[in-house]
């Protein structure tokens, strides 16, 4: 998805002091980051819950974003529709839980987003696309995760990759490892830093070790529970932060508070080491790249009163594109 936010404050990710298990529940070594709904506008005002960035923590290795959404109804109307918009700097993990997004971009990749598979979109030097939930869709429900490329890498060729992963049990979990590896199960898609993005599925009474690489710094984000990790309770929506030197997750879920199974998603990965800027859907490392970012996207896309450059064209879209908004008067809002 899109960042749908209508005025997006321009803010700077870094890694913070304290990535080692430090600060946070002394015992498990976890802090705990709360969800904001954020509006998404249109008549139909879906949110999503953002768990990151926030102001205590802006990044986990390179992941950048996370925004967790649904289940909601989209019966009513067109359904999701995202016209086609831009990214720079990132890649974009699609992640479903329930329903269907038909996905297109200028890299030429025509997809269908399913359940349990990975949709990588690397957007490099810049990219747009549009996603469109698909007619038989009736629920939507997942998340939107962002990965910020290196600065070796970020202004890489756009490209697109699909993965289905196998699912594997480890204990009493089922694990779909989409990116990296994760107690022995490894994903053949390659990542420009080390990484690891998993869905973990436990039923209720149940419990799981996951062995973790400890120079990675690590998010749990649940998405059923509540689950209890390394013994500290993680509800629904909240995204449990782990940092580096914490070589497991002791993962339980009890048999009352549960319908169903447990559902959590894995990130994690090394520290990025470097200060981005973000803005709407732009990763950049300056407020003036960021502004070349959006003045192209509007005169080569929005306006169409440039040729096509950086972004290229998406094919079979009936819309117009999404325009940027206006760039905020404060320039840059420091995290932390
Ligand atoms: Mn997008």
């Amino acid at each position: 998805m899109s960042n749908l936010e209508r005025d997006p404050a321009e803010v700077l990710l870094e890694d913070r002091a304290g990535g080692d298990a430090m600060g946070g529940d002394a015992a498990s070594g976890l802090e705990i980051l709360q969800s904001r709904d954020v509006p998404l506008g249109g008549p139909r005002a879906m949110s999503v819950r953002r768990t990151l960035p926030q102001r205590s923590r802006s990044l986990i290795g390179a992941w950048c974003f996370v925004d967790h959404y649904g289940p909601d109804d989209v019966t009513r109307g067109r359904g999701m529709v995202v016209p086609p918009h831009p990214h720079t700097g990132l890649q974009t993990v699609s992640w479903l839980f329930a329903g269907e997004i038909d996905h297109r971009d200028s890299a030429g990749s025509h997809a269908t987003v399913r359940p349990g598979e990975l949709n990588l979109m690397t957007a490099g030097r810049g990219i747009q696309h549009s996603e469109v939930s698909t007619p038989d869709t009736t629920t939507l429900h997942g998340a939107q995760l962002w990965i910020a490329l290196p600065d070796a890498f970020r202004h890489a060729e756009p490209r697109f990759e699909h993965f289905a992963p196998v699912p594997v049990a480890v204990g009493d979990a089922v694990l779909l490892v989409f990116l990296g590896s994760l107690c022995g199960v490894a994903s053949p898609v390659p990542t420009f830093s080390p990484l690891v993005g998993a869905q973990v599925d436990l039923p209720r009474g149940s419990r799981v070790r996951l062995d973790l690489d400890p120079a990675f710094e690590h998010g749990v984000l649940v998405d059923a529970g509540p689950i209890t990790v390394n013994g500290s309770l993680v509800e629904e929506g909240e995204l449990a932060f782990v940092g580096r030197g914490i070589r497991s997750l002791e993962i339980e879920v009890d048999d009352v508070s549960v319908e169903g199974s447990a559902r959590l998603l894995l990130i994690g990965g090394e520290p990025l080491g470097e200060q981005i800027v973000m803005w709407w859907n732009f990763i950049g490392r300056d407020h003036s790249e960021i502004v070349e970012f959006r003045r192209a996207w509007q005169e080569e896309v929005v306006l169409a009163s440039a040729g096509a450059g950086r972004f290229g064209h998406v094919d079979s879209f009936d819309g117009a594109p999404l325009p940027a908004p206006e760039m905020p008067g404060v320039r840059l809002k420091p995290r932390g």
